[in-house]
């Protein structure tokens, strides 16, 4: 079966093919780093992370790229806000982005590149467009994409440009352009760029590039001139992605990106997020309110990414359960149940067969997670129902096949891989710390003061509190 996606260029949902198998290259916009990211960009980007992890199941080499947008008017003014340069002020918020990645468990992408690293490719490319006369500098000492001489132009959104679009973002201090429609490639310094540090050198005189041309270097110099896949959040559309076309295809005479796709922003408690609703949660956030990780990422995985999805805390009390209820299946299948060799077998390769079949289906069909996850669960069902009628024995063959089964699909979903991950990290730390109590209850009984109390700072350190009782030490997480 092969994998079929919605393409908002030709709007249909076709079959995903790629240049050269199996690598698949693929592209998604990223953060921009002036804030946390909130749960709404964790949307767009777990569903980036699923189709990641779905191309490896289906045999592809996914070289995924995302960029890291560190220079645009809001982290200028981030930066002239705090008093600090433009690089001092991003780089917390790449880490704070990567870590929050990694809580939710996502794979490493093959590069996150920073759009500062690469400005000399960016007047490069700006120059190539000169020459093809599709870029033309203005009084104002900035570049400007003539959109009239790109013919294609609106091929993506249908847009050509002339009106704004509901779900557009266009920049807010373009100044002196030959035609409204046309965006900026390279802006002129102004004061507050010199005074973070975000001017480069050009011929056309200082300055810094526009944020679309941003997206199309980046992905271009990491990946090559044609992308198997250009992905995005659906406010990216028009005219961001529209704009990368142009300057892509403007420059290189070739398909930009073979297919595009763009994920519906999420919802939360019913509306949409914004600060003033006070309704712009962070990972850290919802961890700190006592959220799994885990119960996170299900909730963001529970609706296919073109659908809607209202995040709200009762769901995240069901994905919490929801999580458990395989965290159950998973021990079941390695330590509560007897695997016998001479066992008849109860039915668990069939139930395994349907699943998986249901499963790949609901995924190739546009990614359509809340079918694969039905699948998953009705897996879980009958497994628990073929094992409670055998009073917890199957043949050792059959439970495997199950087990392996139960992994293939988290493969794809990582929700038992975080859920277990943070119970590994619970084990591995309580037995740290029972071993440190030995340790010191040896040292007092040598009467080594010194060392005991120096167990005691490690330990208060590390937030474990001790407390001496008769029946022996105890401890908890402070
Ligand atoms: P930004 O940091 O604003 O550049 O956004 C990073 C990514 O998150 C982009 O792909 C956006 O389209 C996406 N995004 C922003 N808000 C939401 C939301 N509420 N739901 C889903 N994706 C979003
Ligand atoms: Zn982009």
């Amino acid at each position: 079966m092969a994998l079929r996606l919605f393409d908002s260029l030709t709007k249909t949902v076709r079959p995903f093919d790629v240049a050269e198998p199996p690598i698949a290259r693929v592209y998604g916009c990223g953060p921009t780093i002036y804030g946390r990211a909130h749960i709404g960009n964790f949307r767009t980007f777990i569903a980036y992370d699923v189709l990641h992890r779905y191309l490896e199941w289906k045999g592809f080499e996914p070289h995924f790229v995302l960029n890291l947008t560190d220079v645009d008017d809001k982290t200028i003014k981030g930066a002239a806000d705090a008093g600090v340069s433009l690089e001092a002020f991003t780089t917390p918020h790449e880490h704070s982005f990567l870590a929050d990645a990694d809580t939710l468990g996502m794979r490493p992408f093959l590069t996150t590149p920073r759009a500062t690293a690469h400005v000399d490719e960016m007047v490069r490319w700006i120059e190539r467009l000169e020459d093809k006369g599709l870029a033309y500098l203005a009084d104002d000492g900035s570049v400007y994409f003539r959109i009239a001489a790109f013919e294609k132009y609106g091929q993506l959104s249908g847009n050509r440009a002339d009106g704004e679009s509901g779900r557009s973002r266009i920049d807010s201090d373009e100044y002196d352009k030959d035609d409204v429609r046309d965006f900026v490639l390279w802006k002129a310094a102004r004061d507050v760029d010199r005074q973070v540090g975000a001017v480069w050198p050009s011929p056309w005189g200082e300055g810094r590039p526009g944020w679309h041309l941003e997206c199309s270097v980046l992905s271009i110099g990491a990946l090559g001139d044609t992308l198997d896949l250009h992905l995005g959040g659906e406010d990216l559309l028009f005219p961001h992605h529209e704009n990368e076309i142009a300057q892509s295809e403007g420059a290189t005479g070739k398909t930009f990106a073979r297919a595009w796709m763009h994920t519906k922003h999420l919802r939360v408690e019913g509306q949409k997020m914004s600060k003033s609703l006070g309704n712009v949660y962070t990972i850290p956030e919802l961890v700190e309110r006592g959220h799994a990780p885990a119960a996170i990422r299900h909730l963001l995985v529970s609706a296919q990414y073109r659908k809607d999805l209202n995040f709200t805390f009762d769901g995240l009390e069901g994905s919490a359960r929801a999580v458990q209820r395989l965290e159950a299946l998973h021990r079941r299948l390695h330590d509560e149940t007897t695997a016998e060799p001479g066992q008849p077998e109860v039915g668990l390769a069939e139930i395994t067969r349907t699943a998986l079949a249901d499963f790949e289906t609901a995924l190739d069909d546009d990614l359509n997670t809340s079918g694969a996850l039905a699948a998953l669960f009705v897996f879980l069902r009958d497994v628990n129902a073929a094992l409670d009628g055998s009073g917890g024995r199957a043949a050792s063959a059959e439970l495997a096949t199950a087990r392996d089964a139960l992994a293939s699909m988290d493969r794809v979903f990582g929700l038992l891989e975080l859920a277990l991950a943070d119970t590994q990290v619970d084990d591995d730390l309580a037995s740290w710390v029972e071993d440190m109590i030995a340790q010191r209850k040896q040292a007092r009984e040598d009467r080594d003061w010194g060392r005991a109390d120096a167990i005691r700072d490690e330990l208060t350190e590390r937030g474990i509190v001790l407390e001496d009782t008769a029946q022996g030490t105890r401890w908890k997480q402070g």
